[in-house]
């Protein structure tokens, strides 16, 4: 066991499942596993690598950065990177073969620089703003990028290979947005054909359009959240009903066990009053852990959901940064060591990243990406049994042992 006293168990095996179950989803279309964000909190490489084995044939990162971390470690998939800021390292992701995405006239400008700059040829997509407002191309931008992208083109600086875009509202699939998108999305590729660009890929769809939206599907979906093995929309169904297995279990395990009396303030602030004499358990693990404050429990609201002996609990009082606190009830025979679950797989009605998410208001994806960079990530699940470097390994998803010391309150 890690010496740290909380843990994050990624299962590389359900993230390999499900990439294949995505691209049942989608099977007129390749699959890109977005990793951008340490791969949702999971772990770039690690979760990168069984992506690829699970099929997909391209990965996304957000960051240029990351990209250059996946070519690094040796991952041989197209890899495209969409988000960078000016004086970013093109020419450095130009040499690792990776795709850049273009979503402003500076960033083609920089781009064909970079590619001048090392002779070599950029592949780039053109990431076109289609009605999400946010990153990508305004219509008249496009225009002016495509002129000078087919005019690099022609010199062989670089390749223009695909177009994508983001949907607004991909978890409300009858969205009249989506629709209007789409359109729109239509309309940019067929300018960028008119012109005589060759494309290779055009794509639009995240996780939620992936699984509700057949017709967004096109050359190559993009989907990040549900490669995790969470529902991008939990109001239409959980990750069961689309194939799914969340690949995170958020474990730690109780470090104090203690009674105390009626009427007993718990945490900061004595947000939680017990009401009645119990014994209160201690868990090691905080916000500074990723554990959203904003889920804090009092008596009339259950904070965030822990699994402990078999019985789902809420959090007591405020979530500390290194620490929660949970009421395990009258007489609980719980003994400090033993395992608790923030969350997993949802089997057996354990807790859910989801259910965090509904209890601080959040979404999933903010829950995962969150989990703090000094909790250890474990990886179960490998193909050949060993742990990607660098990383522990667990054989196993057995709670810790039973008579763990007992830490000071
Ligand atoms: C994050 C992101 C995705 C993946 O979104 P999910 O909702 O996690 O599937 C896809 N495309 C782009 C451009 C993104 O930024």
């Amino acid at each position: 066991m890690s010496s740290y006293p909380a843990r994050a168990v990624v299962d590389l095996a359900a993230i390999r499942s499900n990439v294949r179950s995505l691209a049942a989803h989608a099977p007129t279309a390749q699959v890109m596993a977005v990793v951008k964000a340490d791969a949702y909190g999971h772990g770039l490489v690690p979760c990168a690598q069984a992506a690829v084995e699970g099929g997909a044939a391209w990965l996304g990162a957000a960051q240029v950065s990351e990209a250059l971390e996946l070519r690094r470690a040796g991952v041989g998939a197209r890899i495209l990177t969409w988000l960078y800021a000016p004086g970013a390292p093109l020419a450095e992701a130009v040499v690792a073969d990776v795709d850049i995405a273009v979503a402003a006239p500076w960033a083609l400008d920089e781009l064909v620089a970079a590619a001048r700059s090392v002779s070599r040829t950029a592949r780039v997509h053109l990431k076109v703003d289609t009605g999400l407002g946010r990153n990508g191309l305004t219509r008249d931008a496009l225009a002016d990028v495509l002129d000078a992208a087919l005019r690099a083109q022609a010199e062989g600086v670089v390749e223009l290979v695909g177009v994508m875009s983001h949907l607004a509202f991909a978890d409300e699939p009858d969205h009249p947005t989506v629709r209007a998108q789409e359109e729109a999305f239509r309309e940019a590729v067929a300018q960028v054909e008119r012109a005589g660009a060759r494309l290779e890929v055009r794509h639009l769809a995240n996780s939620a359009a992936t699984l509700t939206n057949p017709g967004a599907h096109l050359d190559l979906v993009r989907p990040g959240i549900a490669v995790y093995g969470l529902s991008p929309v939990p109001q239409l169904g959980g990750p069961g009903d689309y194939g799914l297995v969340p690949a995170m279990t958020l474990e730690s395990e109780l470090a104090t066990v203690k009674d105390w009396p009626a009427g007993g303030g718990v945490s900061y602030a004595h947000q939680y009053v017990t009401p009645r004499d119990t014994v209160l358990g201690v868990v090691p693990i905080g916000y500074a852990d990723g554990v959203p404050r904003h889920a804090s429990g009092t008596q009339d609201r259950p904070g965030g959901p822990v699994l402990v002996g078999g019985r789902v609990l809420g959090v007591a009082g405020r979530v500390c940064m290194d620490q929660v606190v949970v009421d395990l009830g009258p007489g609980a025979r719980d003994r400090a060591g033993d395992r608790v679950e923030l969350f997993g797989t949802g089997a057996g009605g354990g807790p859910t990243a989801q259910d965090w998410a509904a209890a601080a208001g959040t979404i999933s994806y903010e829950i995962v990406t969150r989990v703090g960079a000094r909790v250890p990530r474990a990886y179960v699940g490998t193909v050949d049994g060993t742990a990607p470097g660098g990383h522990e390994a667990l054989g196993t998803h057995e709670p810790a042992p039973a008579g763990t010391q007992e830490v000071g309150a």
